[in-house]
């Protein structure tokens, strides 16, 4: 049960892998990729 899409999380995660995102953001794209099977690549 992904809260945000897979299309936010290719939008953020050039700046997860950076660290610049908050940690809120940091927390839902860690929940998104631990749940979703298309983004697990
Ligand atoms: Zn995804």
């Amino acid at each position: 049960m992904a809260v945000i899409t897979c299309e936010v999380v290719k939008d953020l995660l050039p700046l997860y892998v950076d660290g610049i995102l908050s940690e809120d953001s940091r927390i839902l794209v860690e929940e998104h990729l631990a749940a979703c099977p298309h983004c697990k690549s």
